[in-house]
């Protein structure tokens, strides 16, 4: 009685909690300041695939546009020739609606504002608010200043609006060479905020674009171009990562002379950093390039292809974003955390067959020879919802090579020489032999079995271990491709090629129960005792190949409940 005292005393909206970014939101539109509309955008540069960090945003910008009733655009922020490429266009929708959102309309591109860009340098022009600088990049940077100092004016600053005008159409026409000549922004040489200290807004790149070809002989540099695509879009809330903040400023100032009523405003959260992935493509493009991962979609790297690949669902990476929710103070996440996030996912979904990952033979030498039996399983224990299948039995056997020591080790309670365990649904066999090879490798184990430990028929006989197993005469062959982290414990992050885990794949020759014979690539299991499993994409009908997601082993809920 007492607790329903409580939940009436508290109003909805104050148990409702939001983070900083939706707090803003609703300050926008208790203020009207966009008429109550919502318009996000994600604007990834095509320069490399995504990694979970781009998941983050997308999840955060998608989810804001539905949760407001708004809209969530998709931008290409195209606006640096020599990097980018459709290959990267594609792969980015494809990884946008596999995790399953949908954006505004057509997909946009920044560089189909070109011209309105341009259009509104020659305005900032115009009103005495940008020039055309002969100086150098290194002589810009020189005498840009630093915290301390502050910078001194281009020789070139004054020169009229006219000579500016003539030289900016000359620049677009391509009558210079790259480096010859950029269009500076005239704020403040003393400004505080070095960011503010005259910025570059176009430089002249005489390289062909993977969509306008050879049209522009110039390219807006970010900081001009970002706000004005938002600004044409008529976004309402820019959000970007942390390190823009210092640019916001920037971002404000581009638009000060815009003509509309709504301009929109920039918003930063931390970004999303995960313990033991990289996340830069820049890096990550140079694992695919040195050849150290089979490409971007190689199951151990952190794009969203490669997550995709390795059997990580749509569902657990937004469920992963929800819990690490958005901060304003960069953060180091756990990557336990999106492990957990797989596991709670599959846990009632995923069947459970038997597959034996690294097989040694056991002979069930008073089983009858020549004859087999169907034991019935559950799919799994913690859903009966999805059944029970029958399972061949046998005279042969294959158990885990690990699951047997010949000279066990205290509390080992698996099968030993003398020792009584469980077959999983089957029986109860007792190791009587060993057989090894001339290298005493061991080839085969004997057991006898007791008929009267079938499971299910009563038997009141305890054993402490219950191994899985599979049936030799129909088992199937499985690849199975274990794999650890993509950098070495002991990582360093100045030279991470260096630190590249050369230990993080390891393939097995597996036997599988008959079921799995006919599962296509994406099929998620948990093969019993061993961990969660996805088929590969390289998987066929007479080639099985599948992938660890990740082991049983729940470290992340562990550490919570301490
Ligand atoms: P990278 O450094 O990996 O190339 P980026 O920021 O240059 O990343 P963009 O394609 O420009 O990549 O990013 C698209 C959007 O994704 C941006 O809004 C950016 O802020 C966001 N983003 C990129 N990395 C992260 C991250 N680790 N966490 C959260 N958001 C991110
Ligand atoms: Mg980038």
């Amino acid at each position: 009685m007492e607790h329903k005292d409580i939940e009436q005393s508290v109003a909805p909206e104050e148990v409702v909690s939001v983070n900083f970014i939706e707090a803003e939101i609703n300050k926008d539109n208790k203020n009207g300041r966009y008429g109550g509309r919502v318009l996000t955008r994600f604007p990834p540069e095509p320069n490399g695939y995504l990694h979970i960090g781009h998941a983050k945003s997308i999840c955060l910008n998608f989810g804001l546009g539905k949760e407001y009733n708004g809209l969530t655009n998709l931008r290409f922020d195209d606006t640096n020739p020599t990097k980018e490429d459709v290959e990267y266009v594609n792969s980015i929708m494809d990884d946008v609606k596999w995790l399953g959102f949908d954006w505004n309309g057509d997909v946009r591109y920044a560089s189909d504002y070109f011209g309105q860009m341009y259009e509104y340098a020659k305005k900032l022009i115009t009103l005495g608010k940008a020039y055309v600088d002969d100086q150098t990049a290194d002589e810009i940077r020189q005498t840009r200043g630093d915290f301390s100092t502050p910078g001194t004016n281009s020789p070139y600053r004054d020169r009229s609006v006219k000579e500016n005008l003539a030289l900016f159409e000359d620049m677009k026409n391509g009558k210079f060479k790259d480096g010859e000549k950029v269009l500076r922004a005239k704020i403040d040489m003393a400004d505080p905020n070095i960011v503010m200290r005259d910025p570059v807004l176009y430089r002249i790149v005489n390289a062909d674009h993977h969509r306008t070809g050879g049209e522009w002989k110039i390219y807006p540099m970010y900081d001009f171009a970002h706000p004005i695509e938002d600004a044409i879009e008529r976004v309402t809330h820019s959000i970007c990562t942390l390190e823009f903040e210092v640019h916001r400023p920037l971002y404000e100032w581009v638009l000060e002379d815009w003509d509309d009523t709504e301009i929109p405003r920039q918003i930063e959260f931390a970004r999303l950093n995960v313990t033991k992935m990289v996340m830069s493509k820049r890096k990550l493009r140079a694992l695919v390039e040195e050849g150290l991962v089979s490409g971007w979609d190689d199951p151990r790297m952190p794009t969203i292809s490669g997550l995709r690949r390795r059997g990580y669902t749509p569902a657990a990476i937004r469920d992963f974003c929800d819990r690490i929710g958005v901060a304003k103070a960069d953060s180091m996440v756990d990557i336990a955390l999106l492990e957990f996030c797989i596991r709670e996912d599959l846990k009632l979904k995923a069947m459970r067959p038997m597959v034996v990952l690294d097989p040694v033979k056991v002979v069930i030498t008073n089983y009858p020879e020549g004859q087999t039996e169907l034991v019935t399983i559950e799919n799994n224990p913690e859903n009966e919802e999805l059944g029970t299948r029958e399972v061949v039995f046998g005279r042969e056997v294959y158990i885990e090579r690990n699951d047997f020591m010949e000279e066990p080790v205290k509390k080992f309670f698996r099968l030993a020489p003398g020792k009584e365990v469980r077959l999983k649904g089957a029986y109860f066999v007792t190791c009587t032999d060993i057989v090894k090879d001339g290298d005493g490798n061991i080839t085969e184990i004997h057991c006898t079995y007791d008929p009267e430990t079938k499971s299910g028929s009563g038997c009141t006989r305890k054993v402490k271990g219950t191994l899985h197993w599979v049936e030799a005469s129909s088992a199937v062959d499985i690849e199975t491709r274990l794999y650890d982290y993509l950098l070495r414990e002991d990582a360093d992050d100045k030279d991470f090629l260096a630190s590249f885990n050369h230990e993080s794949l390891q393939v097995l020759h597996s036997k599988g129960e008959a079921s799995l014979a006919t599962t296509v690539p994406g099929d998620h299991f948990q093969f019993l005792r061993q961990g969660y499993f996805v088929t590969d994409k390289d998987s066929t009908s007479d080639h099985i190949v599948v992938n660890r997601i990740v082991g049983l082993r729940d470290s992340w809920a562990k550490q919570q409940k301490k």
